[in-house]
């Protein structure tokens, strides 16, 4: 089995939101006891809907948000442990949006030098601009943009600055939030395409934090699906699109659209709409929403099943009703 290059030890991270006018405040598990492993080499997709708690376990990797308790280890050691510099040379990040997450005010050429500027790599100026023009052509960027702006660029071509700029420091891992969803659908492909070739010229490991389940299968080595802050079901990409084992993963499944024609918007069964994280169903989380509940699922929260396929955390395989 490959080496652990990040890893998660019972992660958890709560919010305190207000509960209105003189209802003082509630707290809010974004991120809900989660022990996960990223392995070197791999691209390990982590799937959910809106406000499952992905992005905010994305923004703890990059050390932008702490853990509330529990622990993320890089390599073995502490994040919490781990300097700015370090962490940055070793984890980047790529955003979901090319339009908010470039400077306007910045030439192309300063936004991918930013990173070495800031942590202080390649001191000298000159070595700064050839690795800033060297990580450009990689990724697919005329030199002649070096001294263009975000809105003379199409979205396409600003991902590939947002790429460039990630890549620069020489990360051993990306994490991708929602790398492809504003972009256009003719050019989402020829991002995935780049952050593939990326991945095997620079021996990248990737987080890929998505909605999209066919962006996750065309990318990903190995699937984590998370529902409400907790990981429900982890396993290798293939098996999980051909036999998903836990109830919301076969509900997401089904419904990916098909560009067959006749075959309409596909029923998930989900019934009624995700919950309030601030107000979490008892027992399973999905309880109201699961086609298979059974009385056990609205007492207590299932454990997990970890086997030659994966993990699962559901009644249904722990108490061998499958
Ligand atoms: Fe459905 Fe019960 Fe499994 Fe939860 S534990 S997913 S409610 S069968």
């Amino acid at each position: 089995m490959s080496e652990t290059l990040l890893e998660l030890v019972e992660v958890h991270r709560r919010f305190t939101v207000s509960a209105g006018l003189f209802r003082g405040s509630r707290t809010l598990h974004a991120v809900n006891g989660v022990s996960l492993q990223l392995r070197r080499g791999e691209v390990l997709g982590l799937v959910g809907e809106s406000g499952c708690g992905k992005s905010t376990l994305g923004r703890m990797l990059l050390g932008l948000l702490a853990v509330s308790s529990g622990e993320i280890r890089l390599e073995g050691r502490p994040l919490a442990a781990t300097s700015t510099r370090d962490l940055a040379r070793r984890v980047q990040p790529i955003f979901q949006d090319p339009y908010s997450s470039l400077n306007p005010r910045k030439t192309v050429g300063a936004i991918v030098g930013l990173p070495l500027a800031v942590h202080g790599i390649e001191a000298d100026a000159g070595a700064q601009r050839k690795r800033v023009q060297e990580t450009m052509e990689r990724v697919g960027l005329p030199a002649r943009f070096f001294h263009s702006y975000p809105n003379q660029l199409s979205g396409g071509q600003r991902q590939r600055v947002a790429v460039a700029r990630a890549l620069v420091m020489r990360p051993e891992i990306i994490i991708c939030d929602e790398p492809t969803s504003a972009l256009d659908v003719s050019v989402q492909s020829q991002i995935l395409n780049l952050l593939e070739d990326m991945r095997r010229e620079f021996d990248l490991t990737y987080l890929l934090i998505s909605h999209n389940l066919a962006v996750v299968e065309h990318i990903a080595t190995r699937v984590a699906v998370m529902y409400l802050g907790r990981i429900v079901e982890e396993a290798d990409t293939a098996a999980l699109f051909r036999a998903p084992r836990h109830p919301y993963t076969r509900a997401l499944l089904a419904s990916v659209l098909t560009p067959e024609p006749g075959l309409g918007v596909p029923d998930t069964h989900l019934g009624v709409s995700y919950p309030n994280p601030v107000d979490p169903p008892p027992g399973c989380t999905f309880h109201p929403r699961c086609g298979e509940a059974m009385p056990v699922c609205r007492e207590r929260a299932p454990t997990a099943l970890a086997d030659a396929r994966g993990r699962v955390e559901c009644h249904l395989y722990a108490n061998g009703v499958k």
